[in-house]
């Protein structure tokens, strides 16, 4: 019986303990690019792909404590 935790449940109420971990994506729009976390945080257009991946990083070092 293979049971692995695939699942990972989008709804989290309160789970006060639990570390949050910021998966960043970069998306690009056009000529943009927009940093995108799962946590539900994006960051602003960007005309270069390297300063919206800055945002990411920026956003998941600001958010660990
Ligand atoms: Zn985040």
């Amino acid at each position: 019986m293979l049971n692995l935790e695939a699942d990972a449940p989008e709804s989290d109420a309160d789970q006060g303990i639990e570390p949050i971990h910021h998966y960043t994506t970069v998306t690009e729009w056009g000529s943009f690019a927009t940093a995108h976390c799962c946590c539900g945080w994006h960051g602003p257009a960007r005309r270069a792909r390297d300063r919206a991946r800055l945002d990411a990083s920026e956003h998941a070092d600001a958010d660990t404590t």
